[in-house]
């Protein structure tokens, strides 16, 4: 089965597929520096390759990807683009709210920027859903792979880290130059760490600032943190599968 892309499909088509079917994926990512090795669009990317093998296994739609994040930190290097969180919130609520009022009625926001991004969809989905009566599910790449990134050994959460970069081996190796990797791993805090397997995770996260960044690339020669020399390919597959095999289950729940 291929991916059911919205944008591929004439309104005719949209109408006879809510006859039966009310679920829609949309997939959010950001475009930012991840890296001298790694392309801007890692995280949109991740988010489309879960949400398109999800869909070619269910059959369930996937709307356009919102390809901006919110990413004030990494303007430090070119190419990132970095959109105002509230107007990310407004874009995506008009993009439900628009589809709502054809009658889509489930929704699972896929989101591959982890925490930046969770604040601002949180805020869209919860309006849509008490203004629409509509039903939004949020399905965060980071927050669903906890257990299997701990069964892969992967290191803690960073930036153009292994978890990342392993996916992008696996889903689009062309666009990934290791050799240009270095790693810079991590210190474990005990206050402020963000990573869903760690005890010490708060989720009380505010983006770092663009001076940080820069400090970083002053030290460590690049803008990442965590040790992506450790990425390959096969690991990238297993944390993939498991990822479409989560986002499977969610739509199975939405469906029954
Ligand atoms: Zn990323």
């Amino acid at each position: 089965m291929t991916t059911n892309w919205l944008y591929r499909r004439t309104w005719k088509e949209v109408e006879t597929y809510l006859e039966t079917d009310s679920r829609i994926i949309i997939p959010v990512g950001s475009c930012e520096q991840h890296g001298k090795f790694a392309p801007l669009g890692t995280d949109t990317l991740a988010a489309v390759a879960v949400a398109a093998d999800a869909s070619r296994r269910t059959g369930v739609l996937v709307a356009p990807p919102l390809w901006y994040g919110w990413s004030p930190h990494h303007m430090v290097k070119p190419g990132t683009v970095s959109i105002r969180a509230e107007v990310l919130m407004e874009l995506l609520a008009d993009a439900l709210d628009s589809l709502a009022r054809h009658g889509f009625a489930d929704f699972v926001v896929v989101n591959g920027h982890r925490i930046v991004n969770i604040a601002w969809i949180q805020i869209a989905a919860e309006r849509v859903q008490r203004l629409s009566k509509v039903r939004v599910a949020l399905f965060d790449l980071a927050y669903m792979s906890s257990e299997i990134s701990g069964r892969l050994g992967f290191g803690t959460i960073g930036h153009g880290e292994e978890i990342e970069i392993s996916h992008m081996l696996h889903c689009h190796p062309e666009l990934v130059d290791l050799k240009q990797a270095r790693d810079n791993p991590k210190t474990e805090k005990e206050l402020y760490h963000i990573d869903p397997r760690n005890c010490h995770d708060t989720l009380c996260y505010v983006p770092a600032t663009e001076d940080d960044l820069r400090k970083l690339a002053q030290k460590t020669g690049d803008t990442v943190t965590g040790r992506p020399t450790r990425s390959t390919a096969e690991k990238g597959r297993r944390y993939h599968e498991h990822l479409v095999e989560r986002l499977v289950q969610v739509l199975e729940q939405m469906e029954s």
